[in-house]
């Protein structure tokens, strides 16, 4: 007992410790209270240490000698914003997990600007009272996809509420039984329908829907023809679904509205860069879609949010639904839209500056040439006998649910560390103060260098530093 009392005076006061530079430092970037904490807190992990260990005087000053690091630690963790940026090196574009796309670096002004400012947000300048929110990005909106009129809400599973709720409530909606989608984080279409009022009338099977189903279904109380794009998933085989334009003939000879959930929505024929062909929003509304639903941070490549466009007379009926309150979009995220659809007006803009298009239509000889510069960085840093680095052929994904057949060729960083746990250098990577967010296969690392850009590297090289110091491992 006596001998835990004299282990326990070693350890220095919180006075003390405050003393110390590098940690009286710290209080001019952050509260003096989060600094005390980290201080009781990381003395309170030694006390409990030593109660618990049989350490001799020796190991405790060793403790003490590394306690002002674990300190300064503790605090810039503390210190540091809940929301952060990592780094993707996950080569999933559109990753719903990690803020899928990214807004185009040009545009933040134009966010600012309206973010410090005053703007005219609700109020219509010409006349000099009241206006809509929703009346900035119309004619934008129109231009680009030819439809009648446009509104924005606060995501896409909050536009296809929004125009279910309007169209169809209490009354049915018939959808093919192949349509019946659960996207990640809950979005399924019988659940939206149900929480929209309408009621599902799902028709044909799951590979197969004939124009038949639909026109059998069809009675008094059918408020709308509804198709959705089943953007993660595919049926292959034996199976037929029905296009817009199929269904069109029907929606006229029945006169009802036929709705389109596009889910991602583009604007551009991604064929033309490599990918597969995906059907555009413009095409929707040239097939006679009376109303199209997309998002605007999948393939779009913008801020979230989801866009409706189409007749004028369901839009108006739309603004009028106490559900548009709910979804309405913020000041912020009107100007970004605003600011990404406006380089849509030159397709090649498009593809230069909206990241998630550019991300997926890079030339895969621009991405081998990132990759020898990365891992030239690394390698200069690096000792590498305790690990190995390699530039490896790999694949990329779209993600967000879009195009989930898509594998895009890329290449990787691959790298293999002999001694140490894959998922513990994983883990490290996830705990850098720019957290890097990597894909494991097999014992291996991944950064795939399609999703990272060149001004990361530096902090992937410290970040992986900061990972085989955290391993002990194989550090020059
Ligand atoms: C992604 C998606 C949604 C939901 O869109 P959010 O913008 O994430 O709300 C709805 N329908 C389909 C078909 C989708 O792919």
């Amino acid at each position: 007992m006596d001998q835990k009392k004299k282990l326990f005076k070693l350890i220095p006061k919180v006075d003390e410790l405050l003393e110390i530079d590098s940690i009286n430092k710290l209080i001019e970037n952050m509260p003096r209270k989060i600094v005390v904490d980290s201080i009781r807190e990381e003395i309170e992990l030694l006390r409990k240490d030593i109660r618990i260990n049989s350490f001799k005087e020796e190991e405790v000053n060793e403790r003490i000698s590394r306690l002002p690091g674990l300190i300064i630690d503790r605090a810039d963790k503390k210190n540091s914003y809940k929301l952060k940026r990592v780094i993707n090196g996950t080569g999933v574009v559109i990753h719903t997990n990690i803020g899928r796309s990214l807004i185009s670096e040009g545009i933040i002004e134009n966010i600012k600007d309206i973010a410090v400012n005053y703007s005219n947000l609700e109020y219509d300048l010409d006349k000099g009272e009241r206006g809509s929110r929703y009346s900035h990005l119309k004619d934008i909106i129109v231009e680009i996809t030819g439809g009648e009129d446009a509104m924005v809400v606060n995501n896409n599973a909050a536009a296809v509420l929004l125009t279910l709720s309007t169209i169809a409530k209490n009354k049915e909606v018939i959808v093919s039984r192949g349509e019946l989608i659960e996207i990640g984080g809950s979005f399924r279409i019988p659940d939206v329908m149900e929480q929209s009022g309408a009621i599902l009338k799902a028709v044909g099977t799951t590979n197969k829907t004939h124009l038949w189903d639909f026109e059998k279904a069809i009675t008094e109380e059918t408020a709308a023809l509804l198709k959705v794009h089943t953007s993660n998933y595919r049926i292959l085989g034996f199976a037929s679904s029905l296009s817009a334009e199929e269904l069109y003939p029907l929606k006229e000879k029945y006169n009802l509205p036929l709705i389109e959930d596009l889910g991602s929505g583009v604007l551009i024929d991604l064929s033309k860069y490599g990918l597969e062909y995906e059907p555009t929003v413009q095409e929707s509304i040239k097939n006679g879609v009376d109303i199209v639903t997309f998002s605007g941070d999948k393939l779009l490549g913008g801020p979230q949010a989801g866009i409706i466009v189409g007749k004028k007379k369901y839009i108006d009926s739309m603004k009028k639904n106490p559900l548009t309150r709910a979804f309405r979009v913020d000041k912020f995220t009107i100007s970004a839209l605003e600011a990404t659809l406006r380089l849509y007006l030159d397709e090649r803009v498009a593809v230069e500056k909206i990241p998630t298009l550019k991300m997926l239509s890079i030339d895969i000889s621009e991405l081998e040439k990132k990759a020898k510069k990365l891992y030239n960085s690394i390698i200069g840093r690096m000792d590498s006998n305790n690990c190995r680095l390699e530039i490896v052929d790999s694949y990329s994904e779209v993600g967000g649910g879009s195009l989930p057949l898509e594998k895009i060729p890329t290449k990787c960083i691959m790298l293999s560390i002999e001694k140490y746990k894959v998922t513990d250098f994983e883990r490290a990577l996830r705990e850098y103060k720019v957290p890097i967010i990597t894909r494991v296969y097999k014992d291996n690392i991944y950064i795939d260098l399609r999703t990272v850009r060149e001004d990361e590297f530096d902090i992937i090289v410290d970040g992986l530093l900061y990972g085989f110091n955290k391993l002990k491992g194989c550090i020059k």
